[in-house]
């Protein structure tokens, strides 16, 4: 793959055009340089078009606009040789990688961020929401302030806010979260989640119980606050899941994991995916751990033909993603990784993952039998219309930021770009390997 950089290209269909047309006058909304990103296709409108991408200040541009109305042209071209150009990867539950883990409050938490944010470019995510998983106070009130939301760029992908998995949540299901620091809501108001989150500033979502007394005013509450809530490590039956939908929350934390299994007279929270009991022009996502380990293929099948539009693929990914196999911890608990396994030390109890996005993303289409496009809208559309983002991020509609992977024909990441500054390239192999 190589960048071919030439002075004011003209595309092909826009120089024909330009040989039919009365130019307007050459006057530039904006001087900042121009990138055109050419030979690809590309994912809009729900489907790979043969199309180029044209990029001005991190933003995707209108090339007919750009041309017709401001007579402008691109100043750099990309070449990426016939590859697929999709929406930068969105990944809502992390918990860490490379060592870091964003729930144990290091001496320097942003530097821990700041190394996965910058790590995980090499497999297209272009944001991504740090997780803590149920935790002691103390480590919610050091943690929080020091994730700081922002947009990405050179140094990484952007920050879109904490996930907070727990501490409301049950302890039947509680999964790899210790049980000593698991909560309940006292009245689920906001005195009762800043008394344990501390301030509610960055956190871009909470996964919670909605079977847990006071946790419909707790829904109420983040909504208001324009936290996303997610349904997860819970025993909930169908009913307690609808009224908390109803009441603002809109996810499902790794749907079939850490939940009532589905059963035909109350399919629990698995049957908000089919449920007709969802309020009108509201829609319900769920999370996949899509590694082949947390969900059986014909489990992965059943939920993406039941609801595609909803499924949001997540790492769930740990420290030990990225590092070689053996002991590290996840919050206050210790992790053995076997294989593609982790596990609880001394237990069968799977506790994250170590999977990367985009092979979630590869196996999730291998498993489903899904197009390519609905395996790339899961880590990228969705995520992004989950959060409430859509409008400028996980999409290249005109105007969008042109946060972007760039992605061969087995959906390898080929190289990220965010805000149109390549990121992350993948080194061309050297001959001796060919
Ligand atoms: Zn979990």
């Amino acid at each position: 793959m190589t960048v071919v950089v030439s002075d004011r290209v003209l595309a092909p269909v826009y120089r024909r055009a330009a040989a039919n047309c009365k130019m307007p006058s050459n006057k530039s909304v904006s001087d900042a340089p121009i990138t055109q990103l050419v030979n690809c296709r590309i994912l809009r409108d729900h489907r790979l078009q043969r199309e180029d991408l044209w990029v001005r200040e991190g933003k995707i541009l209108d090339p007919e606009k750009l041309f017709f109305d401001e007579k402008a042209y691109a100043d750099k071209q990309v070449d990426c040789h016939g590859g697929i150009v999709a929406p930068g990867f969105i990944d809502v539950q992390i918990n860490g990688g490379y060592g870091v883990d964003f729930s144990r409050a290091s001496d320097d938490v942003g530097a821990g961020v700041a190394l996965v944010a910058q790590k995980v470019l090499e497999h297209g995510v272009t944001s991504f929401c740090p997780t803590l998983v149920t935790s002691p106070t103390d480590v919610y009130h050091k943690v929080l302030p020091e994730v700081k939301v922002d947009d990405g760029g050179g140094h990484g992908a952007g920050v879109l806010g904490v996930h907070l998995e727990g501490p409301f949540i049950s302890v039947e299901k509680k999964g790899a979260h210790p049980e000593r620091f698991l909560r309940t809501f006292r009245s689920g108001d906001l005195a009762d989640l800043t008394q344990v989150y501390g301030s509610l500033d960055n956190v871009a979502m909470v996964t919670l119980a909605p079977e847990l007394e006071g946790s419909l005013s707790a829904v109420r509450e983040l909504r208001r606050r324009g936290v996303t809530v997610s349904l997860g490590h819970s025993v909930a039956n169908l009913s307690q899941a609808e009224e908390a939908v109803r009441h603002g929350a809109s996810f499902i934390t790794h749907l079939f994991n850490a939940m009532l299994p589905f059963h035909h007279r109350d399919p629990g929270i698995v049957g908000l995916l089919t449920s007709d009991r969802i309020p009108e022009g509201r829609s319900v996502f769920y999370g996949m751990i899509a590694d082949g380990i947390h969900t059986h293929p014909a489990a992965l099948r059943i939920a993406h033909r039941a609801h595609p539009a909803g499924l949001v693929l997540v790492t769930d990914a740990i420290a030990a993603m990225g590092l070689p196999p053996g002991r590290h911890t996840l919050g206050q608990q210790v992790i053995q990784i076997q294989g593609l396994h982790a596990c609880l030390e001394g237990t069968q109890t799977l506790s994250g993952s170590i999977a990367t996005m985009d092979m979630c993303v590869r196996h999730f289409k291998h498993a489903s039998g899904c197009s390519v496009e609905e395996a790339l809208e899961a880590a990228s559309l969705h995520p992004a219309q989950l959060l409430g983002i859509s409008h400028h991020k996980g999409t290249l509609d005109f105007g969008s930021h042109a946060d972007v992977v760039l992605l061969d024909e087995s959906l390898d990441v080929r190289a990220t770009f965010i805000g149109g500054q390549e990121v992350w390239r993948k080194k061309p192999r050297k001959k001796t390997d060919l």
